[in-house]
């Protein structure tokens, strides 16, 4: 099969991979419906995270499925489905409690790589949910944001335990800080402040739910945060980025027992303790477990609620990818999909 390779930063191309087979009783084979770019493949694509050989890229992903092993009963050849970026049993204690990005048996699916035709999914039962029937064409690249982006702007929602009649800061502009802001909305926030100075994520932030635009990052925007609330900062901060800067920017935007929602992968974050304790905010967040909300979310989508895949402002080709991910670098794209 054909399937997206990492070679060197800047260097993705689309190599013949090995068809994808099953390896454990408890896997299932995929034919991709559609898959995506994601902005956290932009970390190794930029260098900023090591790039070990040649390696296969995608983690998100929406497919029929092919085959499936002896031991998986709740799916079955021919249905759709959406899984999450981490496989999960979603029976273990940790899965339970509804944190399956962390469960005992957790796979990270960015290591088999999903810009591609096909995938192996494993622990098919615990991670892959089935739509009722074969979905609308119109709904699939919903369906592919579920997979990530939306699951975890809706994290980010849940850990800054956004409810009816709060103000919300996201902090973030990509897909993830977007959805951030359509899972505000949903949630029931009264006003959702979105930090953004690029036009064309302003209007998607608007059309979200945004009610108001910051410019201005940094100190500054915190500054502005704390004008527009009164001068005690949002209750609910969702971080969507996952730098120093905008990890602080959360933090110091968030009034005294408000809480920041923290999905934005952290890449050399380190927090100041007295800063911390002084600022007396909850602090709640990582890998979405993205597989709690995907029943609710498939649900809004297939009954057209919401409209999350507007993320993707380019769909190319698979064969395209390499212009898939330089559009998405330069941030000439917010989010790529990609049809296999
Ligand atoms: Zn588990």
């Amino acid at each position: 099969m054909r399937g997206a390779v990492l070679h060197a930063p800047g260097d993705v191309r689309l190599d013949t991979r090995d068809d994808p087979r099953i390896e454990h009783p408890t896997d299932a084979i995929i034919r991709l419906a559609a898959t995506c770019v994601c902005g956290s493949d932009l970390w190794p694509y930029r260098g900023i995270e090591a790039v070990d050989g040649p390696v296969p890229m995608g983690h998100e992903y929406v497919g029929v499925i092919e085959e499936v092993g002896a031991e998986v009963t709740t799916v079955k050849p021919g249905q759709f489905v959406i899984g999450s970026f981490f496989a999960s049993d979603n029976t273990c204690e940790i899965c339970r409690a509804g944190y399956q990005s962390r469960c005992v048996h957790a796979e990270l699916i960015g290591a088999i790589g999903t810009q591609a035709e096909y995938a192996r999914i494993p622990l098919a039962d615990g991670t892959l949910v089935a739509t009722p029937a074969m979905p609308d064409e119109k709904l699939v690249p919903s369906l592919l944001a579920a997979s990530d982006v939306l699951g975890a702007g809706w994290f980010g929602a849940i850990a800054a335990d956004v409810a009816p009649g709060k103000t919300v800061a996201v902090v973030g502009d990509g897909a993830v800080g977007l959805l951030g802001v359509l899972a505000a909305r949903e949630l029931g926030a009264e006003r959702i402040i979105a930090f953004s100075r690029h036009q064309s994520r302003q209007q998607l932030a608007r059309a979200f739910g945004a009610t108001d635009i910051v410019t201005e990052r940094g100190d500054e925007g915190v500054a502005i945060i704390k004008d527009l609330t009164g001068g005690f900062g949002a209750q609910s901060v969702i971080e969507a980025v996952g730098t120093q800067e905008s990890m602080m920017q959360a933090i110091r935007s968030t009034r005294p027992g408000g809480h920041v929602g923290y999905v934005g992968v952290s890449h050399d974050v380190t927090l100041p303790g007295d800063e911390l304790f002084f600022s007396a905010v909850h602090l709640h967040g990582g890998p979405a477990p993205v597989r709690r909300f995907l029943p609710d979310l498939i649900d809004r989508i297939l009954t057209e609620a919401i409209d999350p895949g507007s993320v993707f402002d380019l769909t190319l080709p698979l064969n395209q990818v390499a212009e898939g991910y330089k559009a998405m670098d330069e941030r000439r794209a917010i989010k790529t999909l990609l049809q296999p």
